[in-house]
């Protein structure tokens, strides 16, 4: 799953204001922030296997320490007890914490049964990407449900605020169409580069972008 992370993150904003929309995005997408700088250090493996699934070319073959549920459960104590402890807030904590497990959840839907529980473990996957209708419908309905709830949470303090949303929006739209259209990647260097790239880029323009809006009402 590529987009319906960043609609998790997006969607977060409603329960948890005070958290930038930046660490909301790190909280859903830490596996796949994690994954490329673990297959490129040779942690974890992937292999380039066109036809695979009908959406990706990519075989994760291995990737228990960014991918399996029990890490992910790990890092996300430890991320939302430090954005907890730094933001505050209730609700902070929690938000993270799920956002970080959610990542697990929205994978086994998309994956073929390669999501492992913890290293070694027994591994799961409902294989949405055997569908490209399927995966577009529920990627895109999740998107758009999740831009949405940030739109409606937060409003613009400047024109910043206003078009580099809409940019964002519109980049991680245009991201998920490369990809899925772009053909198999050249080597699994430049999926781990692209990914190390994306995840600055992303994050770097949503911190920026949130810092350009700010909460739409009190009532929070
Ligand atoms: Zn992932």
């Amino acid at each position: 799953m590529f987009i319906g992370h960043f609609a998790a993150g997006f969607a977060a904003k409603r329960v948890a204001p005070r958290v930038s929309l930046a660490v909301l995005f790190l909280a859903a997408q830490l596996a796949d922030v994690l994954w490329p700088i673990f297959v490129g250090i040779g942690l974890e493996t992937v292999r380039i296997a066109p036809g695979i699934t009908a959406v990706t070319p990519l075989d994760f073959v291995s990737y228990p320490y960014s991918h399996s549920l029990v890490a992910l459960a790990i890092y996300g104590v430890a991320l939302g007890a430090a954005c907890w402890w730094l933001l505050g807030g209730r609700s902070t904590f929690v938000v993270v914490a799920a956002l970080v497990v959610s990542h697990w959840v929205l994978d086994v839907v998309s994956h073929r049964p390669d999501m492992p529980v913890y290293p070694g473990g027994r591994k799961y996957g409902l294989s949405l990407w055997n569908s490209l209708p399927a995966t577009l419908l529920v990627e895109i309905a999740m998107f758009a449900a999740g831009v949405w709830l940030y739109a409606k949470t937060t409003r613009p303090r400047d024109a910043v605020g206003r078009w580099s949303f809409v940019a964002l929006v519109v980049f991680l739209l245009i991201a998920y169409g490369a990809n899925l259209a772009g053909g198999p990647p050249p080597s699994v260097a430049a999926i781990y580069w692209i990914g190390m790239v994306g995840s600055v880029v992303i994050l770097l323009w949503s911190w920026w972008t949130d810092r350009h809006r700010t909460i739409a009402s009190a009532h929070d």
